[in-house]
């Protein structure tokens, strides 16, 4: 096995295509674990977070973009990023500890596929987009698209994260990201819930919520999204009919695995009470910040 630390894009494309079998990384807070489980070892692992653009956050003309192998501790500390988007910032500082969140990234997060990744649910409730290195370019997909089942994406082979985008959020918009664990720290969700509000006034405006965890990818609502949309937020309090719609919405869509670590009632009930809970949340932040 040969380790390759390329200084740009261009010459991570290259060493991809000409070495067959070979393997991106970003912190490799899952990719170690998985090779010393068992899992074949790649031809060249390439090392991605050499790479300038990959590990840059700069926010112009409206949009953020995020380098894919940016440690999620660069976005957690970042108190701008986090007033933008405090549900991504929450869910970037739920991957494991602090040292694990001095490693890992955003793009490792989403391109292990792991339905219970935590920054994930987030990053689609903030419609983030993928910049994605292509053999002869890039191509841009929404984040959505990359994870297709449980360790499976649509990268082909050679491709790469490069980047996510993000738009600065309309007036008047808060997210918010909670999970559900079985032990108080380091465990892995057994259910996640963003959700994502614009409020207008005395209601909200538009909604979407994404559940992680309780299916092979994560499930964008768009029941429970409607639930919320025109809902009375006057005084602070979302309308309680509204919150029972939006929480029998998100169990409907739960399509979970049964282990010891949850069942599926009760992982289906959790994330009705959970996306609950982050609505409140998000509207809180929508009307008063962070
Ligand atoms: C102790 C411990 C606790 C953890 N706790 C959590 C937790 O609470 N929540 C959680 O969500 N995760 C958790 N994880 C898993 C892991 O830390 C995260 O998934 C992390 O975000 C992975 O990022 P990374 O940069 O380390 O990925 P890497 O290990 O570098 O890569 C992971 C996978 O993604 C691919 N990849 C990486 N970057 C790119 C890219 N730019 N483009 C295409 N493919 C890419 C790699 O080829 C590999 O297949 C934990 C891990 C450990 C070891």
């Amino acid at each position: 096995m040969r380790y390759a630390a390329p200084a740009t894009v261009d010459e991570a494309r290259a060493l991809l295509s000409d070495n067959p079998g070979s393997q991106v990384f970003a912190g490799a807070t899952d990719l170690v674990p998985q090779m010393r489980s068992g899992r074949p070892a790649p031809s060249v692992l390439v090392d991605l977070k050499r790479i300038e653009r990959l590990t840059a956050v700069t926010h112009e003309d409206g949009q953020w973009t995020i380098g894919a192998a940016t440690p999620a501790a660069d976005l957690t500390r970042d108190a701008v990023f986090t007033a933008a988007f405090p549900g991504l910032s929450e869910g970037a500082g739920l991957i494991g500890s602090d040292q694990i969140q001095n490693r890992s990234s955003l793009g490792g997060n989403l391109a292990n596929a792991s339905p219970a990744a935590d920054s994930v649910p987030a990053l689609i409730a903030n419609a983030g987009q993928a910049v994605i290195a292509t053999a002869d370019g890039t191509r841009t997909v929404p984040a959505s698209e990359i994870v297709t089942g449980p360790g499976s994406t649509s990268l082909a082979e050679g491709e790469f994260i490069v980047e996510f985008t993000l738009a600065d959020p309309p007036a008047g918009t808060g997210d918010a990201y909670l999970r559900m664990i079985p032990r108080t720290e380091m465990d892995i969700a057994i259910v996640g819930a963003a959700v994502r509000v614009t409020v207008d006034g005395d209601s909200i405006s538009d909604a979407i919520v994404v559940l992680g965890a309780v299916a092979p990818t994560a499930v964008v609502v768009p029941d429970a999204a409607a639930a919320l949309v025109g809902a009375s937020v006057a005084g602070g309090s979302i309308d309680q009919s509204a919150l029972t719609a939006l929480a029998e919405a998100a169990s409907a869509a739960c399509d979970p695995i049964d282990d010891k670590r949850g069942t599926i009632v009760y992982r289906r009930q959790v994330a009705g009470v959970l996306a609950k809970r982050a609505a409140v949340i998000a509207v809180e932040r929508a009307q008063n910040g962070v």
